[in-house]
């Protein structure tokens, strides 16, 4: 616990990533961090996937820590012409219409990263995919592996550079996702129990006409919170996101997306709620947190 203005306040971080997806960090690795963060509730919510949920819980126990863990997965989803990513935290893990639905996202991972091997060697990058793949391990394959393997062949001098030349719209190596959609992804996490989050809805780079189109598609089909704070943000864009919650009843959610500490950004960091905004831990205080 850390203490504010005399009162025990409980830190969150409800967004994370291990080496399951794309974080660089091993679960154990992960969790000793946050604890080390002081970070009270944790989040691991790793792209398509809930493979780091058990191996977490049974550290925990193993290690006799009071850190609580809130089951989560990152669902890349299609919405127009956009990729949009929806949280869904407090999951049974093992319900079946998530693991079904996360299954068919799995292969969905493993048929686009083949196909972006495959343009990228036309192109003189050879071998990228089995690289790529031998970074990912047992893990789900992201862009991010592609990305570290290309940056390690010197094609840019950054991660955001690489992106930028090869693995966005419009360049060699990307492939146009076939993702399932926001609703699907909802429902399985509401079939799961689970809360259904907006995640960073800052980052889409769509116009606010744009984001309240997504956030009446959202909040339609059953989502229930959007995440308001996250460590590094544009000024003001944190209060815009918690007005954005009260006018459309969302709860509001908070994590630091972490996949590798960086100076500006890491496990706790930063996070706060603005004032009157209603943390989406309320939508579990009744059945409390799943194992
Ligand atoms: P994917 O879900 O396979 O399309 O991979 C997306 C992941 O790549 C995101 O979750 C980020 O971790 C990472 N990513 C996306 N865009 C960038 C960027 N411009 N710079 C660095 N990392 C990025
Ligand atoms: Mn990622
Ligand atoms: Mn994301
Ligand atoms: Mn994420």
């Amino acid at each position: 616990m850390s203490f504010y203005n005399n009162n025990v306040i409980t830190k969150y971080d409800l967004h994370s990533h291990t080496h399951y997806s794309d974080g660089h960090l091993s679960v154990a690795a992960l969790i000793a961090r946050a604890i080390e963060k002081q970070v009270d509730v944790l989040s691991i919510t790793d792209h398509d996937s809930v493979q780091a949920l058990e191996e977490a819980h049974d550290y925990i126990k193993s290690i006799g820590s009071e850190i609580q863990l809130i089951n989560g997965v990152e669902i890349s989803t299609k919405w127009h012409s956009f990729e949009i990513h929806v949280v869904g935290l407090n999951i049974a893990r093992k319900n079946s219409d998530l693991l079904t639905l996360l299954a068919a996202q799995s292969q969905k991972r493993e048929e686009r990263a083949i196909e972006m091997g495959r343009r990228l060697a036309k192109q003189g990058f050879e071998e990228v995919y089995p690289h790529a793949k031998a970074l990912a391990e047992q893990g789900q394959i992201t862009r991010a592996h592609f990305a570290q393997v290309l940056l390690e062949r010197g094609v840019a001098n950054s991660m955001q550079g690489v992106f930028n030349k090869f693995l966005t719209r419009g360049n060699t190596g990307y492939v146009p996702s076939v993702w399932c959609s926001i609703s699907e992804a909802v429902a399985a996490i509401k079939a799961a129990g689970g809360v259904a989050v907006l995640a960073h809805p800052g980052r889409y780079k769509m116009s606010n006409k744009w984001l309240r189109k997504l956030l009446d598609e959202f909040s339609g089909v059953g989502g229930e919170a959007i995440e308001v704070a996250l460590p590094q943000q544009a000024p003001c864009e944190r209060q815009f996101l918690g007005q954005l919650c009260k006018e459309y009843n969302l709860y509001g959610s908070q994590g630091s997306d972490f996949h590798y500490p960086m100076p500006w950004s890491d496990l706790g960091k930063n996070l706060y709620l603005p004032k009157d905004c209603q943390g989406v831990w309320h939508s579990w205080e009744q059945q409390g947190a799943r194992q």
